[in-house]
């Protein structure tokens, strides 16, 4: 999941962006309103989370825009301000959720989740390939409930291949989710990536099996 952070104050937005990734997102850290709308508009994000002052323009002009292009995606708004006012302009705009600092990291996390959770309806729950478990929204990657530590390309590989269980997915699709992580892939990328991860899910009884001209599928022994 990425979120883009729109924070003017460096050590506040150093810090925030720490934690998201902690908690297992990607972030893009934005210091200027106009930054914040050139990322919006050329990167898919799942979720922004915006300071109101910031030094070219209040970040409710910025939610304005977006709006304006019809974007649901969901906005938390984090000031300073905590004026009735603010709060109810920023609702009124289009906001999803308001924080006002100085808050606790616990309760950022909680409702970022619970955004993401609510706007991405089929995440909500984990999904299971044999011993594998993968909750989409943190991106963690489990075998028996210990994590597995995937590089981001393989992961983005395994990623699509278990939102797709039980279906063949194309190589062009996959090239799509790893397009998010990485501009240049080579001819063959895709192939080098399926062929680590088998070896990775061998012992775990889970194979990739090509299938010609069409893609990849994820299989279980069990399924002989
Ligand atoms: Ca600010």
């Amino acid at each position: 999941m990425r979120i883009l952070l729109v924070e003017d104050d460096a050590v506040l937005g150093d810090g925030l962006s720490l934690s998201l990734n902690d908690w297992g997102f990607d972030v893009t850290l934005a210091v200027t309103g106009n930054y914040a709308s050139s990322a919006l508009s050329t990167q898919p994000y799942d979720l922004v989370i915006l300071d109101l002052g910031l030094p070219d323009m209040d970040g409710r002009e910025l939610l304005r825009q977006l709006r304006a292009r019809k974007s649901a995606i969901p906005v938390l708004i984090l000031t300073a301000r905590d004026g009735l006012n603010d709060r109810v302009s920023g609702l009124e705009l289009g906001a999803d959720d308001y924080m006002t600092k100085p808050f606790e990291l616990r309760e950022l996390e909680a409702r970022v989740k619970a955004l993401l959770r609510r706007s991405h309806g089929g995440f909500n729950h984990d999904i299971r390939f044999g011993r594998l478990v993968l909750d989409p929204l943190t991106q963690q990657l489990t075998v028996d409930d210990k994590p597995m530590l995937l590089p981001p390309r393989e992961y983005g590989v395994m990623e699509a291949l278990l939102l797709q269980a039980g279906r063949v997915v194309s190589k062009d699709s996959i090239a799509q989710r790893l397009a998010s992580h990485s501009d240049d892939l080579a001819d063959n990328a895709i192939e080098v990536y399926v062929h680590r991860l088998r070896k990775r899910l061998e012992p775990l009884g889970i194979r990739i099996r090509t299938v010609r001209g069409l893609g990849y599928l994820l299989e279980q022994d069990s399924d002989e």
